[in-house]
């Protein structure tokens, strides 16, 4: 208990802002546009950042493409031996991180300690192991008199571009899985979240040979669509909006490169009459609010059946009523705010249009925060019908809604009925019910009796317009490897 009231004493000196891009294994000054870096909590410019110009794109690239063939040659034990350092530096500097982390992204400090630092230290632990164990078909003569193995091979230089909901956690997925895989790396972060990476920087520029990661940052119109369009780069890793995937396919179509893309999500929470309504209301008040709704995942599409609705909204609301946030002391926000006005004021509108069709009933919140820093007010919406663009769209922010259905079937119907299909959940006591309703939904991953759990063994994916590869998982290493046959002709024959 005492080391963790020294940890949060006021008087903690502020983490240090650094600032030094990685290319070619040196840390240098962007010489590119420079571009503020706020605080969403505060709305104050934390630091300014110079981007990477034209000629550190290429350098990056260029070296990135060099250190290709040194490290796609080292063994899978040597690069676990990279992976897990990675995660040691993770570790030792994870309060420095965590900070950061909560500074840029606004986000309460207690959770970024205790669930981003640590869940990213554990991907690149996971990976570090997965690669020394990854299993394939078997060798032998398919046609007489050769032998035929099949070998997996890196793709070649990978160009991996995150958004700004979980800065660290995000780059941790990208970058641990191509670098397992015996791919060079040039990671751009979001150009709102670039610090947590920037401080690892000097970190990873010890450990790693220099070219293998280069780390640029840079808006997507500027630096990332130049890496999407650099004929040396030969895959494309984004998280991040549908409309983004959509101009990187483009682009990524004059050069066929590889393309792994996780894009939004709008995931249905489908609530049966006789599910645990106090799990529900805990379950959603959590995970449909975590991260100020910035999460792909967030369960923000309630579907309850007739039995159990009037007393999931009445008690839902009050349990979001109670979500704490924006308050002085750290410990006691359970969400932070939206990552900038112009997100703040995107979540706004949509509500603003929901609440303008009279069947939509605000049942609480709906209204921006009128201190300091980009929060909303986690809000709940009920009387939403399936056609509705609250229903339809994702919002990424606190908003739920609650939509009426009476049998499971038109449920199921309705969770389908969407654009995206990265998660889902389901809630019975029935698990016959559970298991049916979780085999028919078009989603990457459907959840019993939860939501939004993630474990760095299981893939974590899109199906529809929520885009197409996994993260996480040995089915990660797949994506960012490629499959290839060898086959030797017996010169000899033995008898
Ligand atoms: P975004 O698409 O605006 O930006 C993501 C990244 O793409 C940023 O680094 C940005 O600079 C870059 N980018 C933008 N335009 C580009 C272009 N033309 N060429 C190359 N790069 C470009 O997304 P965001 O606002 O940072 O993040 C929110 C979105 O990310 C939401 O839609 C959310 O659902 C999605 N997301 C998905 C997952 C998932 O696992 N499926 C996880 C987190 C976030």
């Amino acid at each position: 208990m005492q080391a963790e009231s020294k940890r949060r004493s006021p008087k903690m000196p502020e983490p240090t802002l650094y600032s030094a891009l990685l290319i070619d294994g040196q840390l240098v000054a962007g010489e590119g546009l420079v571009e503020a870096i706020i605080n969403p909590a505060s709305g104050e410019v934390l630091t300014r950042i110079a981007e990477a110009s034209l000629e550190q794109v290429e350098s990056a690239v260029q070296a990135a493409h060099r250190a290709f063939a040194g490290w796609s040659r080292t063994t899978p034990a040597q690069r676990a031996t990279a992976l897990l350092a990675i995660a040691d530096a993770i570790e030792q500097n994870a309060e420095q991180l965590a900070r950061l982390e909560s500074l840029n992204c606004g986000k309460p400090l207690h959770l970024a300690r205790q669930d981003d630092i640590p869940a990213t230290a554990d991907v690149f632990r996971f990976f570090a192991g997965a690669v020394r164990c990854q299993q394939g078909q078997l060798a032998g003569e398919y046609v007489p008199g050769h032998t035929s193995m099949v070998r997996r091979d890196p793709v070649g230089v990978v160009a991996s571009i995150a958004p700004w909901n979980y800065p660290l956690m995000m780059a941790a997925w990208k970058i641990a899985p191509a670098l397992a895989a015996g791919n060079t790396l040039i990671f751009k972060p979001s150009e709102h979240t670039p610090l947590s990476i920037l401080a690892l920087a000097p970190a990873l520029a010890q450990i790693l040979p220099a070219g293998v990661l280069n780390i640029l940052c840079g808006g997507g119109e500027g630096v990332g669509s130049q890496l999407v369009g650099h004929p040396r780069v030969r895959m494309v890793s984004l998280t991040g909006d549908i409309v983004t995937g959509q101009k990187i396919l483009q682009s990524a179509a004059r050069t066929l490169k590889r393309t792994h893309l996780e894009l939004g999500g709008k995931a249905p929470v489908i609530v049966c009459n006789d599910a645990d309504l106090d799990a529900v209301i805990q379950g959603i008040r959590t995970h449909g609010y975590y991260n100020a709704g910035q999460d792909c995942t967030a369960a923000c599409r309630i579907y309850a059946q007739a039995g159990i609705h009037d007393r999931l909204v009445a008690e839902l609301g009050d349990a979001v009523a109670s979500l704490r946030f924006a308050r002085k002391k750290d410990a006691d926000n359970e969400i932070g705010p939206l990552i900038s006005a112009r997100q703040r004021d995107r979540v706004a509108s949509f509500v603003e249009r929901a609440l303008g069709q009279p069947h939509i009933e605000r049942v609480t919140g709906a209204a921006v925060h009128s201190g300091a820093g980009f929060y909303y007010q986690p809000t709940l919406l009920a009387g939403c019908k399936q056609g509705d663009e609250i229903v339809q769209r994702e919002v990424f922010g606190p908003v739920v809604t609650v939509t009426r259905f009476d049998q499971l079937s038109q449920a199921v119907d309705w969770a389908n009925d969407s654009e995206y299909g990265l998660a889902s959940s389901v809630w019975t006591q029935n698990l016959d019910k559970a298991m049916q309703v979780a085999g028919r939904l078009q989603y990457g991953c459907t959840w019993i009796n939860t939501h939004f759990m993630l474990a760095s063994e299981m893939p974590h994916g899109g199906l529809k317009r929520s885009g197409y590869g996994k993260d996480l998982s040995s089915d990660s290493l797949q994506d960012y490897s490629v499959v290839r046959h060898i086959m030797a002709r017996h010169g000899l024959q033995l008898d």
